[in-house]
């Protein structure tokens, strides 16, 4: 038989599944010496019994509840009910992962109408016994009984209504007891019982409704968003009270042991004088920085000070503490590792490694990698984001904070950054002809588009704010104006956008710059001697590639040449050459975007040097780069002399229903050879004339996109062969060079054996692998997606983290069957997944090589890369 009841002597900080983490910890500061109001725990355990025996407490564990009770009344010489000396206690529940505030507390149990009055003897004070038992009721009434808070309320203000009280401390005595009066009718109404005077009962029930809060909404929603299961159950931790409310020699507090927000090593808090925790958090008055505790009680605060040390020192790391004193006599109510700012997680780190307290494996596990975002970006003023009005919510598509005026078009937004205003870019979706517009504007909004869209991933690679797929929100681009409901926002009206949460508010909200500080620094390189994976990014500029180098990028994993034609001078041109309809015509274009492909990877190798740069052939979902009106056509039409009929008939010609499965990737180089030709020219050429300008090796890697067959690669890399040797040749340079493919259409992983016979290296494109896997659409299905999560059909957005069940085993057959062909292969991935911290432990654990992923994830890749390190060890 089990033992599922657990006095605060017995356990231990290591008990945590069993004990909750309340439970394990106060057990745990009982063991080690510290004033703990003595209690029990009834663990987890217990809780799950209770729901596989149909919601009941089985005999055996009433028995030991009993037990463990009488034991708690010999430690506290009280006595439950007792006439002179009652036991009272608190409930808590204490889950094994810290629920904040999520499930239910019952405070004052043991209460009835006759221990009040020992209450009140005791403490000398009516009021104070009178309010805690009125206290006792409504809440008992409220946990335990079901009977809504509100008609407990109803109660109170008529009473206070009735007396002309303004305040609730302006009740007497006997307007308390009358109230409790009222209370106890309710409660007889409403349940038609009476309320229960016997302690033992009133324990069991409150026991049950612990149990019980396990299963409430709120909790369940708090687990779901939190990833934690829903079988763990929760504790029970029943202790002896304390009251800070007995005077001006009681008081309760909150501190930290170092400061939650910047990290500095000084005690962090607020206390109350005569005050129970209660009063702190329903901001009934206002607690004092913990420094003024010095003056009030200056032996108790030493005394707190010491323990505070204690607790840091035993844990090795910064505590969080809810502590009572009741006349003059500390007593520690929780401790807990602090919640904290990423600026405070990294000093407090770098310092407990500095003190000799942790190592530095344990200093990189403490970080948490998607926190690493607040010190790369700009972040609203915390205040003021949580006063600001919200708007509408829309998917997280790139971390930061911005605010500016709303503008409609990508020129408009350009313009008026050019006249000196702040703006924000609003578009149904963005498509590559915003480009300018977006590297203008402060923030990105769209109304489609999921974590994948193009705004997204332009976004993301800028590092610019982005709130996409806000389906809540209706823009009329040509009006100029954006709906939200019955809200209507017009052209230059402010709007703010946290691109973190996906969060859109009314107004401009203040911003704080980011500072890269020198722990920062620090914790990076413990990250960079501990993990195997190496990190890459994808850029398509040198502005993007220096920015990734100096957040310690190795290499470029995904340069994406179409991104390189988004710029409007080109935009001509590519169309032209989508459009021709002979290889003349084609070759004309062509010859137009060689030159400019040159200057644009000599760019990237200037920057880059010696380290790896891949570069992928043109993947244009074609649709992205015809003409989208009959302006557009018109224009081109003027600037290539071709007619517009001709234009027009061939871009109506090349219309698809579905261009992300269409003409793209490398089927337009299986067609059009002389597309692969020039790119690989422009990619030779720049590589030979950067390696002798800088005197540094280069050895260029060619990507071939959205390969299905080791026939379609070969026929791609005919093309890419001959061209590259040719250019060598031309050049006199012996210049090596590699050829790989992107693995992201299923069959490419179920045949990937093949496929290396051809392939040096493959990059997992786990963007259209997912599309391709789900048969979902990367473009249109954000709001599906969301709905599928909120239902728990989905756990995750598998565009965001990787389905490792689905996706993920494509991935491990591709590395297995790739490493069968050709054992040294070298494997990454590119898609969006390389910068999740979750998909980048599944990349360490699959054995890639490398994962790239946008500039401002590089150092969230870097500490994930390293987590998986250290959790594999840990194995
Ligand atoms: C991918 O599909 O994962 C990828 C990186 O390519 P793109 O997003 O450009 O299609
Ligand atoms: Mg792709």
């Amino acid at each position: 038989m089990g033992k599922f009841v657990y006095s605060f002597s017995e356990g231990s900080k290591d008990m945590r599944s069993l004990l909750g983490g309340k439970g394990a910890n106060l057990a745990e500061m009982t063991r080690i010496g510290l004033p703990v109001p003595y209690g029990f725990t009834v663990t987890t355990e217990a809780c799950t019994r209770y729901y596989e025996e149909n919601q009941m407490i089985g005999e055996d564990i009433i028995g030991e509840i009993y037990e463990k009770l009488a034991e708690l009344e010999a430690v506290t010489e009280k006595k439950f009910g007792d006439k002179e000396n009652p036991l009272l206690v608190s409930v808590r529940s204490g889950s094994v992962f810290s629920m904040p505030g999520m499930m239910d507390t019952i405070l004052n149990l043991g209460l009835n109408d006759e221990t009040v009055e020992s209450l009140a003897k005791l403490t000398e004070n009516d009021r104070f016994a009178y309010d805690s038992y009125r206290r006792f009721i409504q809440m008992f009434g409220d946990v335990v009984l079901e009977i809504p808070k509100s008609e407990f309320d109803v109660i109170f203000d008529g009473q206070k209504e009735k007396v002309g009280a303004a305040f609730d401390v302006d009740l007497t005595t006997d307007d308390l007891k009358e109230i409790i009066v009222g209370y106890k009718a309710l409660v007889k109404k409403a349940v038609g019982r009476d309320f229960p005077q016997e302690p033992k009962d009133q324990l069991m029930e409150a026991i049950k409704a612990v149990f019980r809060s396990w299963n409430n909404d709120r909790a369940i929603l708090y687990r779901k968003l939190n990833r934690i299961s829903d079988k763990l159950g929760t504790a029970v931790n029943v202790q002896s009270m304390v009251f800070g409310n007995m005077g001006d020699t009681s008081g309760t507090g909150v501190a930290f042991t170092r400061d939650p927000a910047t990290g500095n090593n000084q005690l962090y808090g607020e206390f109350l004088v005569n005050a129970q925790g209660e009063d702190v958090v329903a901001g009934i008055r206002t607690p004092k920085p913990i420094a003024e505790m010095a003056e009030a009680f200056p032996e108790v605060y030493k005394d707190f000070e010491r323990i505070a040390e204690i607790l840091e020192k035993h844990y090795k790391d910064m505590q969080d503490m809810e502590f009572t004193v009741e006349r003059g006599k500390l007593f520690m109510l929780q401790t807990r590792a602090a919640k904290r700012t990423a600026v405070s997680a990294i000093k407090v780190a770098v310092d407990m490694v500095d003190e000799g307290l942790i190592t530095k494996e344990t200093a990189v596990e403490r970080i948490d990698p998607a926190q690493i975002d607040q010190l790369l970006h700009p972040t609203f003023d915390t205040k003021a984001e949580k006063t600001a009005e919200v708007l509408a919510k829309g998917l997280p598509a790139s971390p930061g904070a911005a605010t500016g005026k709303i503008y409609f078009t990508a020129s408009d937004a350009e313009a008026a950054v050019e006249s000196g205003e702040k703006a924000i870019l609003v578009r149904q979706e963005t498509s590559p002809e915003d480009l300018a517009g977006m590297v203008a504007a402060e923030g990105i909004l769209t109304a489609r588009g999921g974590m994948t869209s193009h705004a997204a991933v332009v976004a993301r690679g800028m590092g610019k704010c982005c709130v996409a797929g806000c389906s809540e929100i209706i823009v009329d681009e040509s009006g100029k104006t954006l709906t939200i409901g019955d809200d209507r926002l017009e052209e230059g009206d402010y709007i703010s956008l946290n691109g973190s949460t996906g969060t859109v508010y009314r107004g401009q909200i203040a911003t704080v710059q980011p500072e890269l500080s020198g722990d920062f620094g620090m914790i990076m390189s413990w990250a960079d001697e501990i993990r195997k994976l190496k990190v890459r990014t994808n850029a398509d500029n040198p502005k993007d590639a220096a920015q990734a180098l100096a957040f310690g990028a190795e290499g470029i994993g995904l340069c994406r040449t179409e991104h390189m034609f988004f710029e409007e001078e080109r935009i001509p041109a590519i169309r032209q050459m989508i459009l021709a309809e002979t290889e003349e015509e084609r070759r004309t274009a062509l010859a137009k975007l060689l030159p400019f492909q040159k200057s644009d990877f000599k760019g990237m190798y200037e920057v880059m040097e010696d380290k790896p740069v891949t570069i992928r052939l043109l993947d244009p979902p074609l649709h992205e780069f015809l003409p989208q009106t009959e302006e557009d056509t018109r224009e081109l039409a003027a600037h290539t002399g071709i007619p517009y009929e001709k234009l027009a008939q061939a871009a109506s010609e090349l219309h698809e229903f579905n261009p992300m499965l269409g003409h793209r990737g490398c089927r337009l180089a299986v067609t059009y050879p002389e597309i692969a030709e020039m790119q690989t020219r422009a990619i030779m050429e720049a590589a030979i004339e950067v390696a002798a300008e800088k005197g540094v090796d280069i050895v260029p890697e060619i990507m071939i996109p959205l390969v299905g067959s080791k026939a379609e690669i070969a026929d791609v890399k005919a093309t890419v062969v001959k061209t590259a040797d040719a250019c060598r040749e031309e050049a006199g340079s012996q210049m090596k060079y590699h050829i790989g493919t992107m693995i992201e259409v299923p069959r490419a992983a179920l045949t990937a054996d093949e496929i290396a016979e051809e392939a040096e290296f493959f990059s997992f494109g786990t963007n259209d692998l997912t599309q391709m896997t789900f048969g979902f659409s990367r473009d249109d299905t954000g709001k599906l997606i969301k709905e599928y999560v909120d239902k728990g059909i989905l756990l995750d957005d598998p565009f965001q983290t990787i389905d490792q069940d689905g996706v993920g085993l494509l991935v491990q057959m591709a590395v297995e069957k790739g490493r069968q062909t050709r054992p040294n292969i070298k494997l990454g991935i590119c898609g969006e997944h390389g910068g999740d911290p979750r998909s980048i432990e599944f990349c360490h654990r699959t054995g890639l090589d490398y994962v790239s992923c946008s500039p401002y994830r590089v150092p969230i890749a870097r500490i994930a890369a390293a987590q998986a390190a250290i959790k594999d060890v840990e194995k």
